[in-house]
């Protein structure tokens, strides 16, 4: 799949930026790469299908989470990762991972809505937060099912 700068349009990446199957990489020059992960195993599929993918055999819906995380300590200490944390939400916004996000009121700490394959894939991504790494918040997940999901994420 070709790569796309900034934050991909969900529809010029069709089926696969929802599906449990793909795998995003962003390069250090922002451009994000989308592949199917099914190819490794499966050769009906290949590793960079042409996008828009409108119609695929092998689409299986990604997992939603709420992550809700709670700040452990004082606001000062949080807002002083914060621009590295928000540079971690859009690169995982542009991956197809991150959805939505927004401090909570009173600033208590943050929601986040994620989709990914997996709970162990989420945790893995949820270490690199800058937040975590510096000790200031600790995350809490909430999984659900996608069934009444609209709009972006739901291509
Ligand atoms: S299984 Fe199909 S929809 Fe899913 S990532 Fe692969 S090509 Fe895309």
């Amino acid at each position: 799949m070709p790569p796309h700068n900034a934050a991909p349009d969900p529809e010029a990446v069709g089926l696969c930026f929802t599906c449990r199957w793909k795998r995003a990489l962003t390069s250090r020059r922002g451009s994000t790469f989308f592949r199917c992960a099914r190819a490794e195993t499966d050769p009906r599929f290949v590793r960079y299908p042409p996008l828009p993918v409108r119609s695929c055999s092998g689409y299986e819906e990604a997992m939603l989470y709420v992550v809700l995380n709670h700040y452990t300590q004082p606001l000062a200490a949080v807002d002083a990762v914060r621009a590295k944390h928000l540079e971690y939400l859009e690169r995982y916004a542009r991956e197809g991972v991150f959805y939505a996000w927004a401090r909570r009121d009173p600033p208590i700490g943050g929601v986040i809505v994620a989709l990914v394959p997996d709970r162990a894939t989420l945790e893995a991504i949820l270490a690199q937060d800058p937040y975590i790494r510096a000790g200031v918040a600790r995350a809490e997940l909430v999984e659900f099912h996608a069934a009444n999901v609209r709009g972006a994420l739901r291509t």
